[in-house]
């Protein structure tokens, strides 16, 4: 019987030598270890066995059962690494061909200006700080010293949204809101959104604006001179020649224009100067004292200035973009040069 056994597992490794697939291979474990399988019905005989000889036949059918085993599942894990590599191989890769690159986005030149303004204000110790979009026409209008039939309203008409709601007409009710909550010294830059009901070249009835606020004790003209003309440097180059210009704003007594040399033509007179050699830049001016006594400050003790721009305007003098509505028409191939 052990004989049989052993010329058992001879035959049955043969075999499975010769198995090209896995059908083949399962084919074996069926005929020798199977239910109906040629070693199990050795053991099934083992009657036969001489007692003496039986516990060794026991062991050895056991053995030979774990090494068939072994065998066929070593078998199958090779072919089926052969199956995946075959496959493998007959995919055609070219390895010298580039890469796909990833489109990456742009930052849109508004954004970019806001950002650059910002970290130059922040530089000077300015806070940044935003305010709502929707706004109450006390903010937007009455607390800046604008009644109800001033004309000033009428260049900032706007969108309501009922009788006493407005879109903002421009960034300076966020001075407001700051100055309710906190007491001087206050050094803030507030960026953001504003709406008007103009729609030209140079005007869209969105656009960004940034404003600007100073209050302390002793705050002077040379104080805002100082601090604009720093900025302004910054942001067109060391060699940027300003000026001042008298102006009114009803929330700032005195007012000024700031305006740069034209960095079109540098002065001569082009189109985009309308001939004058100067670009007007920014509108600002000492804090009014009616302001400061609509939050309750004290004017008698505190001065202050502040500064409005819009960033577009910037933008289109900076990167020469002579439609202001083209920020606006989300067209890729012109958002993608900046
Ligand atoms: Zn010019």
């Amino acid at each position: 019987m052990i004989g049989d056994l052993q010329q058992l597992e001879i035959s049955a490794l043969t075999e499975l030598e010769k198995a090209t697939n896995e059908d083949q291979a399962q084919a074996v474990r069926t005929k020798y270890l199977g239910r109906k399988g040629r070693l199990t019905g050795l053991l099934r005989n083992i009657a036969q066995v001489p007692d003496a000889e039986k516990p060794l036949f026991g062991k050895r059918c056991n053995e030979v059962k774990d090494t068939l085993s072994a065998k066929i599942d070593e078998v199958l894990f090779q072919q089926s690494l052969r199956k995946k590599s075959d496959g493998l191989l007959k995919e055609k890769i070219d390895v010298t061909i580039p890469g796909r690159s990833v489109k990456f986005g742009r930052i849109h030149p508004v954004i970019q200006i806001r950002r650059e303004i910002c970290a130059i204000f922040a530089s000077f110790g300015f806070s940044i700080v935003e305010g709502p979009e929707v706004e109450l026409d006390y903010y937007n209008f009455e607390a800046l010293n604008i009644p109800k039939d001033h004309p000033a309203r009428d260049m900032q008409d706007t969108f309501y949204i009922e009788e006493n709601i407005v879109l903002r007409t421009h960034t300076s009710p966020v001075q407001v809101r700051i100055m309710e909550k906190i007491q001087p010294p206050v050094r803030i830059l507030s960026p953001g959104r504003v709406y008007r009901r103009d729609s030209d070249v140079s005007h869209t009835p969105m656009f960004h604006q940034i404003e600007g606020l100073l209050v302390d004790k002793g705050v002077s003209f040379a104080d805002l001179k100082g601090i604009l003309t720093a900025f302004l440097k910054k942001i067109f180059g060391m060699d940027t020649t300003l000026r001042f210009r008298p102006s009114f704003f009803p929330f700032t007594e005195p007012s000024a224009e700031v305006d740069i040399r034209c960095v079109i033509c540098g002065g001569s007179g082009c189109r985009v100067c309308g001939q004058s050699g100067w670009l007007e830049i920014l509108g600002s001016g000492m804090v009014d004292p009616a302001v400061f006594r609509n939050v309750g400050y004290d004017s008698e003790e505190y001065t202050g200035f502040a500064f409005g721009l819009g960033l577009e305007r910037i933008a289109m003098l900076k990167y020469g973009v002579s439609d202001i509505r083209l920020f606006f028409e989300n067209d890729i191939r012109f958002l993608k040069q900046f």
